[in-house]
């Protein structure tokens, strides 16, 4: 377990209000249906939010999909046969034991009460008996609304996988061991949501199923461990801020052999961030078992048939993206005295990687403005913004965490050069216009978190 260093964030910085306002304030996050109060626990991404998710999940791919050659990609429908459901053991065992508080009626997860109280009203010991209340989304399919139509909505990517095992595993001829990824909406009823983006009803799943020899598998879960944890500081999140934590005999499923989680240290204490599971052959068997196929890898060399193990590591994009936010969050007192906020977003996570500015709306700027806008936005994510004083938009791209603004000014007709300012040092630099795409490209190549190796990461 990889523990925390003693400056372990989280005692001074931001509070969940601080970044709920910004992410609203500055379009990260609103929330659903505001003009008609609300929904609870339902949030719509902005436009600066779907930038960043779009990275968050590009990254993703990326780094688990396309620079590997052993994982390719699927993506499952979201209602599918019900019979998935009862095979994966979701419509069984996919329960949460809940009580409600006789006092205040709120509906509480029996496991979350601490002192016989109500978190809600202050009432002790006056709960109803517990009762298990499934998770899964109901819906139905077809014209006619019987218990003949009823699907559900996919509480996770996983069994996607699973299912089309054979199909990918024929089609692409991979062989042992192998990965499947997905990304896409999964949906549960989750009773607490109670902190933001961290859990909600409708959220985004990242999961890869690795398929490998049994023999082979707990050397994987270790690897991925280490991946995972290196992915996370690519994404330039702060070291200190994330642990390991193995779980315990208790904790694990009776099919799993070793399971982590990635947590994140949250102003309200360590939360789970990405799981990192070993499901042995449970998913594949169970399958098999249920649909009455062979979902099992022939074994050339061995000549033999073999259900392979899995490990999965699954993630929520929205998760990501609160703990960037969080992580990220800086509020600081100038040496004039003035204070800034600034999200210290590493690059690549960052809404826009660079803001063309131009000094003022003054029209002898602006075909030069127009101009430098029209190098820089082919090659970079990138804003254009002429409205406000220049100070204004400097803080409003601090606060967004653009890494660099390139400023446009009046020199710039005589000499053709622009300032590069950098969000984090606020120093300026000034370049020519022929050289900035490179200059550009040199700083925000400097700005890249280092990525340990494998042999640094100690699990
Ligand atoms: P938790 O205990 O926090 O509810 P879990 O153990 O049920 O999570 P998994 O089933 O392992 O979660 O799902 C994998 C990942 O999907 C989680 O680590 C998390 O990042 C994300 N996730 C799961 N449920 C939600 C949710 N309701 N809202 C947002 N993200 C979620």
């Amino acid at each position: 377990m990889t523990e925390a260093p003693g400056d372990t964030p989280g005692d001074n910085e931001a509070t969940l209000e601080t970044i709920v306002s910004l992410a609203k304030r500055r379009g990260f996050v609103f929330p659903s249906a505001e003009i008609y109060g609300g929904f609870a626990a339902s949030y719509d991404y902005g436009p600066l939010g779907v930038e960043m998710r779009r990275q968050i999940r590009d990254l993703w791919w990326r780094a688990m999909v396309r620079e590997r050659d052993d994982v390719v990609g699927i993506e499952a429908s979201i209602i599918t046969n019900p019979q998935v459901w009862q095979a994966s053991g979701h419509l069984d065992t996919f329960h949460d034991p809940m009580v409600d508080c006789l006092n205040c009626q709120a509906r509480l997860r029996a496991d979350q009460i601490e002192n016989n109280t109500c978190p809600e009203c202050g009432a002790v010991g006056q709960f109803t008996d517990e009762r298990e209340f499934n998770l899964m989304l109901k819906t139905n399919v077809g014209p006619v609304a019987d218990d003949s139509s009823v699907a559900y909505l996919r509480p996770e990517t996983a069994q996607g996988m699973f299912i089309n095992f054979e199909n990918v595993q024929t089609t692409t001829r991979k062989r042992l061991p192998f990965g499947i990824a997905q990304i896409g909406k999964s949906f549960r009823n989750e009773i607490t949501t109670k902190q933001f983006i961290f859990r909600t009803r409708e959220f985004e799943q990242m999961e890869m199923e690795f398929f490998c020899y049994p023999e082979d598998s707990l050397e994987w879960h270790t690897y991925w461990k280490k991946e995972r944890l290196r992915w996370y500081y690519r994404l330039g999140i702060h070291p200190s801020r994330l642990r390991l934590r193995d779980h315990t005999e208790e904790e694990l499923s009776h099919y799993s052999k070793a399971t982590a989680d990635i947590e994140v240290h949250y102003r309200w204490g360590w939360g789970e961030l990405e799981g990192i599971a070993h499901r042995g052959d449970f998913d594949l068997s169970a399958h098999a078992t249920a649909s009455g196929k062979t979902l099992s890898y022939f074994d050339p060399d061995r000549n033999e048939h073999i259900v392979p193990h899995v490990i999965e590591p699954a993630v929520g994009v929205d998760r990501i993206m609160l703990t960037l936010l969080f992580d990220a969050y800086a509020e600081e007192t100038l040496e004039n005295g003035e204070q800034r906020t600034v999200l210290r977003l590493a690059p690549e996570v960052a809404p826009a990687e660079v803001a063309v500015l131009p000094l003022s709306r003054n029209e002898k700027l602006a075909p030069t403005a127009r101009r430098v806008n029209d190098i820089v936005g082919p090659r970079f994510r990138s804003q254009y913004d002429d409205a406000q004083s220049i100070g204004r938009r400097y803080r409003r791209q601090d606060e967004i965490g653009t890494p660099l603004a390139v400023t446009v000014d009046f020199d710039t007709i005589d000499d053709d050069a622009v300032t590069i300012r950098d969000r984090d040092t606020m120093e300026q630099i000034r370049v020519p216009i022929a050289e900035l795409p490179d200059a550009l490209n040199r700083r925000l190549e400097e700005l890249r978190p280092p990525i340990p190796s494998h042999d640094e990461i100690d699990v």
